[in-house]
């Protein structure tokens, strides 16, 4: 699984670092980063949790083998 965060929509509420902070942290504007590329087995439910949490929709889950 893959994750992009689409920098143009991230506002910086973070939710998806509250969510799962293990795979996101935010930057030095706050805006979200990610710590994992591709999502490290066994992360996948809070990479999908944070996903839904982003009130931007600036998440996007990449499901793939
Ligand atoms: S919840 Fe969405 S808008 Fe907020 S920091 Fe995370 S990716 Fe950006």
């Amino acid at each position: 699984m893959r994750v992009k965060i689409d920098g143009n929509r991230c506002q910086g509420h973070n939710r998806c670092v509250a969510v799962a902070p293990e795979i996101f942290e935010p930057d030095d504007e706050g805006l979200a980063l990610l710590k994992q590329d591709p999502i490290v087995p066994g992360q996948e439910n809070p990479a999908r949790r944070a996903a839904l949490s982003c009130p931007e929709r600036a998440i996007t889950v990449i499901e793939e083998d």
